[in-house]
């Protein structure tokens, strides 16, 4: 146990040390319209993950099949690494590129399309509306999102603005971990093929997502074949967008830079308004 003097130097030696360190930094100005400003404001926001964890057992097309996740191994040996002999470990993934929250690049369907590391960086950042049509389920559980759904949404949230990011709230993205098999369903709620091109031609939408595998309610694909084949790019098996208003918030998407790469999984998250 400490003495009472002891303790009192002890405690003046912390309230100092405090002192001295706050009072070390100068305080830089933040500007009017700077982005250090706009990093101010960002920061003091809710950010809310839209990407689901994927593993060996998360839903994929069947057509693709289940990712393997293993321990990088020394081509020499064939023996994995491991912190207790080599210091690190590193992973190995064998997947689809169309896997979990993914991103598909116009190249997925185009053979001229653009490829992942093509996509301009600005398209990373963008302005996000949502179309909840959660509500339409209880009368038709496989609703695809019509033009005059997207008219009645603006009528109360004011017109779709052009160059943002567009998403489909079906609140199918709760199955995705309890129960995969479901969340494989088809039929599935999606968007209508005149949806899709209204929101790219006549609203200027820069790109678009949904929490199915899928973007089309038809097996035949059109809207999905349309976008891609358009330029256009999409965000697939997105998760939480019951947890983002409809109008105000970011989208912050990114993933990373395989050369000539037509698809992968993405991170993508949302700062609220
Ligand atoms: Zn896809």
């Amino acid at each position: 146990m400490l003495k009472p003097a002891l303790l009192r130097i002890c405690l003046i030696a912390v309230v100092l040390g405090t002192v001295v360190a706050s009072a070390a930094p100068p305080v830089i100005p933040v500007e009017n319209g700077s982005v250090a400003q706009a990093y101010k404001i960002i920061a003091s926001k809710r950010f809310v993950d839209l990407t689901h964890s994927f593993s060996p057992v998360t839903p994929v097309w069947k057509g693709f099949g289940q990712a393997t996740f293993s321990g990088a191994a020394d081509p020499q040996t064939g023996k994995p690494y491991t912190i207790a002999k080599d210091g690190f470990r590193a992973s190995f993934y064998s997947m689809v590129g169309q896997y979990g929250t993914h991103i598909d690049a116009p190249a997925h369907f185009d053979p001229n399309g653009m490829t992942v590391d093509e996509i301009p960086l600005k398209q990373m950042i963008l302005p996000l509306v949502v179309f909840d049509m959660t509500s339409m389920l209880e009368k038709d559980p496989n609703h695809a999102l019509t033009i005059a759904d997207i008219k009645e949404w603006e009528r109360r949230h004011g017109r779709v603005p052009a160059g943002c990011f567009a998403a489909l709230r079906t609140d199918m993205s709760r199955d995705w971990k309890t129960n995969p098999e479901r969340f494989k369903r088809y039929p599935f709620p999606g968007w209508s093929f005149e949806a899709i091109k209204f929101l790219y031609e006549q609203r200027g939408i820069a790109a678009n997502g949904h929490e199915s595998m899928d973007t089309d309610i038809s097996k035949t694909m059109d809207s999905e074949k349309w976008l891609l084949t358009h330029g256009h790019w999409q965000i697939e098996a997105m998760a939480h967008l019951d947890d983002v208003p409809a109008t105000g918030a970011l989208v912050v998407v990114a993933w990373p830079k395989p050369q000539r790469g037509v698809g992968f999984p993405a991170r993508v998250f949302a700062i609220l308004p």
